[in-house]
């Protein structure tokens, strides 16, 4: 019934928002939270969404954060990574706030600077790869994504343009964290993004922790110390195994958990929803 976490055009995911709401609805979610990577945009056609579909909407977002630890060797060594990711992702949850309210504009202003969807940067990446030999259209690129225009418009462009045969070649070669044409952008701290939304009413959720390759304990008195409320237990990367040992050293500490399918679209054989949750544990706004 619960699905806390997915992706619009909005952001990199395939689906508009009504497409989404539909097929949350078609899966028979009944909350439902649309968390963009560092945007809002969605929430307004997203409410509409869900009152269409009769789903009770939480207006969420993914705020991409610096890495609030470093990765443990042992982790790393047991999943079999080199790195960990160079982000934390932050899940953040409003499901009180008034649209227009001076708490959402207050939030939007924090966020502004941050979003993946910043025209300044997709100008200067678009300047990088043309230095490489890759000239691309800003325009067409713009042209491509809806309000908010983001890596993945890019990858599409450079391969309408022969540059890249797929997607992952694109962000591997070329566009993908640490590359050539590669633009950083301003990553808050996860203790100032909770600050933030906290100030706006809101709760924050660590997500998808397994990329971090921490060990649960030390994620989870980092937690309580950062202000985060709760860890995304329930995501679909997580094995069995994984969700139960996180979600019993979460309950123990006294930590809310959520679930998400971190639903991108069908192109990547992903479907909303269905996932088992114990809705005790859910962070107490959803639970009416
Ligand atoms: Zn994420
Ligand atoms: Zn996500």
């Amino acid at each position: 019934m619960f699905d806390l976490h997915s992706h619009s055009t909005n952001s990199d995911g395939q689906h508009s928002v009504s497409e989404v709401a539909q097929m949350m609805s078609d899966s028979k979610v009944r909350y439902w939270s649309l968390t963009d990577h560092d945007t809002i945009l969605g929430w307004e056609s997203a409410r509409q969404a869900a009152d269409n579909q009769g789903l009770v909407f939480i207006p969420g977002v993914e705020l991409t954060c610096a890495p609030g630890l470093p990765a443990n060797a042992k982790v790393l060594e047991h999943q079999g990574l080199e790195r960990a990711s160079d982000s934390w992702h932050l899940l953040a949850y409003f499901p009180n706030i008034e649209f227009q309210s001076q708490q959402h504009k207050q939030f939007k202003t924090w966020l502004a600077p941050l979003g993946e969807g910043r025209i300044p940067r997709m100008r200067t990446m678009v300047e990088k790869l043309s230095e490489l030999g890759m000239p691309v259209d800003l325009n067409a690129v713009l042209a491509r994504a809806g309000d908010s225009v983001g890596r993945p418009h890019l990858a599409d462009e450079m391969m309408q343009l022969g540059y890249v045969e797929t997607r992952h070649e694109a962000f591997e070669k070329w566009i993908g964290d640490g590359k050539p044409a590669h633009i950083t952008r301003p990553k808050p701290s996860i203790v100032d993004a909770c600050k933030a939304v906290h100030a706006a009413g809101g709760i924050t959720s660590i997500a998808h922790p397994l990329y971090y390759c921490v060990d649960s304990e030390s994620l989870i008195a980092y937690c309580l110390e950062s202000g985060v409320d709760a860890i995304e237990c329930f995501h679909r990367s997580h094995s069995d195994k994984y969700r139960f040992e996180l979600w019993s050293a979460a309950r123990d500490a006294g930590l809310s958990v959520t679930c998400g399918s971190d639903f991108h679209g069908k192109m990547y054989n992903q479907t909303p929803g269905r996932m088992a949750v114990p809705a005790a544990t859910l962070p107490i706004q959803f639970k009416n």
